[in-house]
Parts: C-alpha cells; structure tokens; sequence
C-alpha cells in the first residue's frame, strides 16, 4: 500500500481520537485534492474510506471504468446515485465504531447528512490530519513542483516579448493563461492576476478592461498546475523607463524578499520569517502599505499550510514548499510585489523559480 495511506494510518493511531477508519467525501469535487493525493485519482466524485487493513474508494458511472484501471490497490464499489446516503451504507455495514472525517474538508451540508445517515457508528471531527502530511513534498511532488514552476518562468518570459501598449489586462491574462496550458499545464493554479498602473495597488486585482499604457506599472501574479501540483510567481514591472519612485519601492520590496529567504531554513519559526520581510519594509517607512503575510504552503492546493504571517505559529520543515511575496501597495499609485517559490531543504531552500528579479524591467 502506498507511503501516504501508512503515514494517514499511523496519525491516526497516535491522534486522541480512536478512529477505526478515515473518510474523504469528495462530492461535486469539494475534497479533489485530499482524494488525489491519497489514491492518485483524481475524479469530480468519490469517497475514500481508508480502514486498518483496506481502502475503499466509492465512485459512479463516470469514472468507475478509470478507478478500476488505476485503484489496484482499493477496493471499489459503485455509487448509483445519493453518494453521501452509499457512503453511510457501507460504514454501516462494517461493524465499526467510529470514523474520522476533517473539518477543514468538509461542508456542513454533507457532514450533517452523514451524521444522520450512521447508524450507531460515531463521526470524530479531526482538525488537519492529512493537511499536515500534505506539508512536507516528497521527492516526485517535488518534480512536479519545479515542472509547474519552469512553465511559470516561461510564461513570464513570453510576457516580456508580447506585453504592449493596448494590450488590456484581460488580453494579458488570457494570454499567459493559454501560453502556460500550450505548454504543459493541465491548468492555471488560480486565474492570473493582471494589474496595471494604479490598480496594481490592490494585491489580488482582477483583470479587467484597463488599457495597458506607457509610463504604468505591471503586476502579473501566475501559476501553472502540473500533475496537480501548482506553482506560484510575481513579478512587477514598469511600462518604460521606470522613474526614480518606482527604483525605490521596488529596491526596498526585493530588499524585504531577500531577506525573507535568508531567514528560511529548517526549525526556523514561519513568524519570524514574515518578521524579516516586515521589518525591511516597516523600517523604509512602508510598514502600512504591506497587509499580507510574506507567504504560504503550496502543493496540490496553491495556498496550503504552512502559513508565513504575524499569526503563525508554523514552523519550517525540509520539503516543504513555501512563497515568499512581500509587497508595498500605495492607493492611488500602485504596487510592487516580488514572489518566487522555494523548498525548504536540509540546511536552507532552494528556489523553483528563476524568473529575474534584480531590477525593474522595462519590457517595451
Ligand atoms: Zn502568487
Ligand atoms: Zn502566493
């Protein structure tokens, strides 16, 4: 059985909660990524019981033909209709007394229609199981990470050729969004954020209409999915010759990104990480002006744990992916964010991104 249902099973026999099973309720693709990484399918429907000694993975008529090709090593049966009413037939026909089933994965709609559909098996509520196996990247995560992340610096290149005047930040979008899918992606990891001149100022614009023109700023936040496993890139550049402003916010926001990343490393606590990146920027006297945290997890999720903000309480571990993205909004001006992605190794972390950084680009 594979490496990640051991480690599931072995949680759950150290957790407080004596649960005889786990349970993923993946319904109108509300738990896809949980589902795909512990069986390796990806599907809009399915249920995945895992037991002591079995795994039983429930699916209907449009994928069950897949499941039997690629779920060897589970046991399958087949959903006709009312998954959650199927799924609580089958628990309660194996004797069990309790099953697991994470809060953070499912909605309160399908969590009350299981609760009332068992029959004297109990539901043990856990907070984060998987999500915290899901943290650290084994070695084939970590190839599909960098084949996302190389897409997202092609993409980025691509931009640099094609970015003109008239250009509106939708046709930009679009184009990065079709750029990265012809050249591998199955999808994007979000849809890209495209900001130019004063809307750059929100840090999640949506692309709009907004004419591209010279003298603007250009913030473009993109990721490729490969394989399920995202990737995550900003970069800021200016339409022109950049003016002297624009030299020194960009300075002091890569100033705050290196030093972010000099802080990673093993044992390193994920606050203190955000730390240097917030004093860099609090001691140029931007410190209201960056409201985000300087990071996050990414993996088949592309905000995932751990959390690299004043609240966390994370700390870093060798394989896990993390961003590093600070950034200084000014309303009415604009703003500049830098992000790459990187794994936490042995004694520090390695960058998948390679898109340059070191100084403002003037892509026309
Ligand atoms: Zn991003
Ligand atoms: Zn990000």
């Amino acid at each position: 059985m594979n490496k990640r249902i051991e480690r599931l099973r072995k949680l759950l026999a150290e957790s407080e909660e004596s649960a005889d099973g786990y349970l993923i309720l993946n319904i109108e693709a509300s738990d896809r990524p949980n589902q795909r990484y512990l069986t390796g399918f990806d599907s809009t429907l399915g249920c995945t019981l895992v037991l002591e000694d079995r795994v039983i993975f429930l699916t209907d008529s449009r994928y069950i033909e897949d499941a039997k090709e690629n779920l060897t090593e589970a046991e399958l049966e087949k959903i006709d209709s009312k998954p959650v009413e199927t799924a609580a037939t089958l628990i309660n026909d194996l004797e069990i007394d309790a099953v697991a089933i994470d809060q953070n994965d499912v909605s309160l709609k399908f969590y009350n229609k299981l609760r009332d559909c068992l029959n004297g098996v109990e539901l043990l509520e856990v907070d984060g199981l998987l999500g915290e196996i899901r943290r650290k990247k084994d070695g084939q995560e970590i190839e599909l990470h960098e084949k996302a992340a190389d897409i997202g610096d092609s993409a980025f290149s691509h931009l640099l050729d094609f970015v003109e005047p008239g250009l509106t930040e939708r046709d930009v979008a679009l184009e990065l969004e079709f750029f990265m899918r012809k050249n591998g992606a199955e999808s994007v990891s979000f849809p890209p954020i495209v900001a130019t001149g004063a809307k750059s100022a929100k840090p999640h614009a949506h692309p709009s209409d907004n004419v591209l023109e010279p003298g603007n700023l250009l913030l473009v936040d993109m990721g490729a999915r490969y394989n399920g496993y995202c990737s995550d890139l900003t970069r800021t550049v200016y339409l022109g010759e950049p003016p002297s402003k624009v030299k020194e916010i960009y300075r002091i926001v890569l100033e705050a990104q290196l030093s972010g990343l000099e802080a990673l490393g093993p044992g390193e606590s994920a606050r203190e990480v955000h730390g240097a990146t917030s004093e860099v920027i609090e001691e140029a006297g931007y410190g209201d002006s960056y409201g985000h945290g300087a990071g996050h997890g990414v993996g088949l999720d592309v905000h995932e744990g751990p959390k690299l903000d004043e609240t966390s309480e994370d700390t870093l571990e060798p394989g896990m992916v993390v961003t590093m993205e600070p950034g200084i909004y000014l309303s009415g001006w604009g703003g500049i964010r830098i992000e790459d992605m990187v794994r936490i190794t042995e004694d520090g972390y390695a960058r998948f991104s390679h898109a340059p950084k070191d100084r403002v680009i003037n892509p026309l």
